[in-house]
């Protein structure tokens, strides 16, 4: 069923071609023309025509389609904020910004859980290594048939999915086949990193970075290989401050931190429930997928009854958002 599943998700890559063009354009498609009230981030143009991408702001999930035939209405990101500011977008938006002078794990760490249960966050950072498969192999083993797809978020860099073509077809499969459903996570492209450099001065603080490049050619690329990027962007190291905070939501995009880094927690702190659990599936941290594998077996027979789940993170935030306002 895989290799069935795989093929089909290959040929859809070819299908998608290269983008060109790409850059944020923001407007308001009206429920008339796109079925529902859609808010449209970017505009690019792929296999011959000029498509868009955009979100709902209710769900918080996106979707490229043609432009063809849509009269939209472009907005400054301000009004597009305004606009939202009641619904889930505009708030997840807003509240992003909230702890942003942090240096560290900005944005949304924890999520209302709809019971027992996690966020999973998978992070592809740059790595020699090939993907952690067994994670992904034991999650899906751990929640089928209870959860099908089983949801979790994936953290990709530009980088990576240039050097893992095979591991990026993979993972492809298993969200074709429908028993992943992936919330694809802009980690940035190049995820610089200086050994020596002072948390202010590293990762995306580096001095030169263009946070601009860094943030749309990563999009780009995941939409020329099949994958639909989401709203949430992911930190490298989980460092910024609040101007890159700005940024990143000026570009319509939230951080999204995590309250359960477990290569790094200790020993005996469990994630609990709602957690953003961190992990990191390529190959450079085992510890920690160790640690979520532990995780799962002790939780077996909650799994087994239902009575601890993974969560999407869009429902989830969503769900925050709403109690919170
Ligand atoms: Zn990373």
């Amino acid at each position: 069923m895989l290799t069935a599943a795989l093929s089909l998700a290959l040929l859809a890559t070819l299908k998608a071609g290269p983008v060109k063009d790409y850059a944020p354009l923001f407007a308001e498609c009206r429920a008339e023309e796109c079925g529902r009230r859609l808010i449209v981030l970017r505009s690019f143009r792929q296999a011959g025509e000029r498509r868009i991408l955009t979100v709902d702001p209710r769900t918080l999930e996106t979707e490229a389609r043609p432009m063809k035939g849509l009269h939209l209405r472009r907005l400054p990101v301000e009004a597009v904020r305004a606009s939202t500011a009641d619904e889930p977008y505009g708030r997840v938006l807003l509240d992003s910004e909230t702890n942003g002078a942090s240096h560290q794990d900005a944005g949304i760490v924890h999520a209302l859980p709809a019971g027992n249960g996690v966020v999973l966050t998978v992070d592809l950072c740059p790595s020699a290594r090939p993907l952690d498969r067994r994670l992904f192999e034991a999650v899906i083993a751990t929640f089928l048939p209870e959860e099908r797809p089983v949801p979790l978020g994936i953290a990709v860099t530009g980088r990576w999915m240039e050097k893992h073509r095979d591991d990026l077809a993979w993972l492809r499969g298993l969200q074709a086949s429908g028993e992943m459903a992936v919330t694809w996570i802009n980690h940035s492209y190049n995820h610089r990193y200086g050994k020596d450099l002072p948390v202010s001065r590293n990762f995306l603080l580096e001095p030169g970075t263009d946070i601009r490049k860094e943030i749309l050619s990563t999009e780009a690329l995941m939409l020329e290989n099949g994958l639909t990027p989401s709203i949430f962007f992911r930190f490298p190291g989980l460092i910024s401050d609040l101007d890159l905070v700005k940024r990143v939501v000026s570009f319509g995009l939230a951080p999204i931190g995590s309250d359960a880094w477990l290569a790094k927690t200790a020993k005996d702190r469990q994630p609990s429930p709602g957690s953003i659990v961190l992990v990191h599936g390529n190959g450079n941290e085992p510890v920690g997928v160790n640690r979520f594998l532990a995780l799962l077996r002790e939780e077996g027979r909650a799994i087994r009854s239902r009575d601890w789940l993974l969560f999407d993170l869009r429902d989830s935030v969503r769900l925050e958002e709403i109690r919170k306002h």
